[in-house]
């Protein structure tokens, strides 16, 4: 495939038919998403947030973006931001990979951190902050723009549905962090399989099944407020993984498949596991890994 433009990569990436045991003698698909140039899904939200941005008028010539960003998310907006030399500083509250900020830096941003304990909520309010004070700043804020499910309705979505030509889907499974790839991307599917379950996963210390708030290992989804998002669609199930089921598959997925993938791909095979359990035999069931798990080695991923 000759290119002229590492943009011109994002996206299409493979749906990988998983060559595992599954219980009911149900198929499990998963988009890799590691295969984007920036390593992750987020590199698909980076350039709709950027184009959005332009479309509104809220991002000109020497406009600086500023996002509260777990660190995927950065990577994404550092990298579309790129084309159009636009300053980019990214929050990220301390607890998130090395690599990832590390990467931010690479790209050309600027990497503010946030103090662990204050969370997401202390990057945005952090972010919002630095935009007063900064002329011509931007915040896309992926948390409640809606570009970011868009994002993913316009591109992931259709891109599953492509890649399975007619093969119905039972059950969609991703985690959420902002919420947008599993909204935006089930929003897509669901208008084609109205029958279709949207189930997403979240680690245990997230809030989504009514759970205790507190710290997990699993890095990139997990929420500390309900995404707003999540009206957009019927959510048909919240699946809560442990740091140790999605630890346990993270190892697993190298070891046999060759998959080098971060622990939220960990927990989303693991919470498909269980959905194929619940499904009737034979089903059909999409989830998504986020992104590589080489961008969390100095986590001990593996160890
Ligand atoms: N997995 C990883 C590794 C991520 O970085 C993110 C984004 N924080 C997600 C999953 C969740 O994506 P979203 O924000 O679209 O819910």
């Amino acid at each position: 495939m000759l290119v002229n433009s590492i943009y011109q990569t994002i996206g299409q990436t493979p749906l990988l038919r998983l060559k595992m045991a599954v219980p009911n003698g149900s198929r499990i698909y998963a988009k890799l998403e590691m295969f984007n140039p920036g390593g992750s899904v987020k590199d698909r939200l980076g350039m709709a947030l950027i184009a959005h941005g332009r479309e509104i008028g809220k991002i000109s010539e020497g406009t600086t973006i500023i996002e509260p960003t777990a660190g995927n998310t950065g990577i994404g907006v550092a990298l579309a931001a790129q084309q159009y030399q636009l300053p980019v500083k990214l929050v990220v509250p301390a607890k998130f990979s090395f690599e990832k900020q590390t990467l931010m830096r690479a790209l050309g941003a600027e990497v503010i951190n946030t103090p662990a304990e204050a969370g997401i909520k202390g990057a945005i309010a952090k972010a919002q902050a630095l935009a007063k004070e900064i002329p011509n700043a931007y915040v896309p804020l992926q948390f409640q723009n809606p570009a970011n499910p868009d994002a993913y309705y316009q591109t992931l979505g259709p891109e599953i549905l492509a890649d399975l030509a007619q093969r119905p889907i039972n059950a969609f499974v991703a985690g959420a962090g902002s919420g947008g790839t599993f909204v935006g991307t089930a929003r897509a599917l669901q208008e084609r399989y109205p029958a279709m379950q949207a189930i997403t996963v979240e680690p245990e210390g997230s809030i989504l099944n009514g759970g205790p708030e507190h710290a997990h290992r699993t890095e990139g989804i997990g929420v500390e407020f309900i995404p707003p998002f999540f009206k957009q669609i019927q959510v048909d199930q919240v699946q809560t993984i442990s740091d140790v089921a999605a630890f346990k598959y993270v190892k697993w997925l190298a070891k046999n498949l060759g998959l080098f993938v971060g622990s939220s791909s960990g927990a989303a095979l693991a919470a498909s596991l269980k959905v194929a359990a619940e499904l009737p035999a034979q089903s059909t069931i999409v989830t998504v890994f986020p992104d590589s798990s080489e961008r969390y080695l100095s986590k001990k991923i593996y160890d």
